[in-house]
């Protein structure tokens, strides 16, 4: 069901949402910017509509909020464990659609990729998502490419539309609510884009062999193993363990997962002073290819959802997109190699 509704008739009804649901969504933390004096849009809790930026991209995405940064998992003493209590309500997060594609994925890796992620699933079986319609392509974006433009799979979406907003609702429990504060109903379609300046070819039939091709060396120069890429996507999901021991006394304290990165140093390392990535490029390797390689070969779909969200942030201008399209030529290459 479709409603049209003024920004007050928004607000009212997040005002009744707000006593079940924590909201979410992307907004401006004033001079929390990279640089001096620049502002940051990334996720963070809202209480009425106007606090939401429609008009730009955010750093970071959705993800912090199903996974938070830090998450303490459990406290314990030298006797006891007690898991660490959920959040006290649902949440409503306001998102685009190639995030909510990126939804499916975190659930791909911490549902269905083994026995599933307790503490994840805590958060995630009390959220509900609220798609915000894109009505032009974003910056490095390249959604259309992998499908990823398009969402139906949505409690409610939003669309500015003029001075109100329009809205479409796919779950009832929303309805009664939004058919008294509508100024009517009508369909509603959210937007969403058809092309995008970006684009993408993923070559079919890439395998392992390409793990030996001269492009990744590239990469160990111009990569500076910062992690950003990974802490901004959508869909990357590598945490590192911490405990932390309390100062009166060091054998009680709690543990947090807190999140990590495949491209910063130490995060292979194992006993003995060895490393399974050492050089910036093997690491670069390695994301390219979970994303659309090995990840593709369990779930039968590509992890990355096109965000475009590594290339605004890296700080030495490496596209992800670009690389993606240097696949093709990497694998002639490793077959031209394997043939000689
Ligand atoms: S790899 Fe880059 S473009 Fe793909 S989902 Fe992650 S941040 Fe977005
Ligand atoms: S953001 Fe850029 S420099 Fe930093 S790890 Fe990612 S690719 Fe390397």
């Amino acid at each position: 069901m479709g409603y049209e509704l003024t920004g007050k008739g928004l607000n009212e009804a997040m005002e009744e949402w707000a006593k079940d649901y924590a909201i979410y969504g992307p907004r401006r933390f004033e001079n929390g910017g990279r640089f001096s004096d620049t502002d940051c849009i990334r996720y963070g809790e809202v209480t009425s509509v106007d606090e939401i930026v429609f008009d730009q991209k955010s750093e970071f995405s959705f993800k912090e909020v199903l996974l938070p940064v830090s998450e303490v998992l459990f406290y314990y003493t030298e006797d006891s464990v007690k898991e660490a209590e959920g959040p006290k309500k649902g949440a409503l997060i306001f998102l685009r659609s190639c995030d909510l594609h990126g939804v499916k994925r975190l659930d791909e890796m911490y549902l269905h990729n083994g026995p599933a992620d307790s503490f994840y699933r805590k958060i995630r079986e009390r959220v509900k998502f609220v798609l915000m319609g894109c009505e032009r392509e974003c910056t490095n974006g390249f959604c259309v490419d992998l499908g990823t433009n398009i969402c139906t799979d949505y409690d409610l979406s939003v669309d500015l539309a003029g001075d109100g907003y329009q809205v479409d609702c796919k779950n009832e429990a929303f309805d009664d609510l939004l058919q008294q504060l509508c100024l009517r109903q009508k369909e509603v379609v959210p937007a969403y884009v058809t092309e995008t300046s970006v684009r993408v070819k993923i070559p079919e039939g890439i395998d392992q062999r390409i793990s030996g091709s001269s492009m990744w060396r590239e990469y160990d120069s111009r990569c500076i193993g910062c992690g950003r890429c990974n802490f901004v996507c959508p869909t990357c999901t590598c945490f590192s363990m911490q405990d932390i021991k309390y100062t009166d006394n060091e054998k009680a304290g709690e543990r947090r997962r807190v999140w990590s990165s495949c491209m910063v140093e130490g995060y292979t390392e194992v006993a003995g002073g060895g490393s399974h990535r050492k050089k910036n490029g093997d690491r670069m390797r390695f994301k390219v290819l979970h994303k659309f390689l090995t990840f593709k070969k369990r779930a039968g779909y590509h992890m990355c959802v096109g965000c475009g969200r590594c290339d605004d942030i890296c700080p030495e201008y490496i596209s992800f997109s670009d690389c993606v399209n240097r696949l093709e030529a990497g694998m002639k290459e490793v077959a031209a190699n394997d043939s000689q």
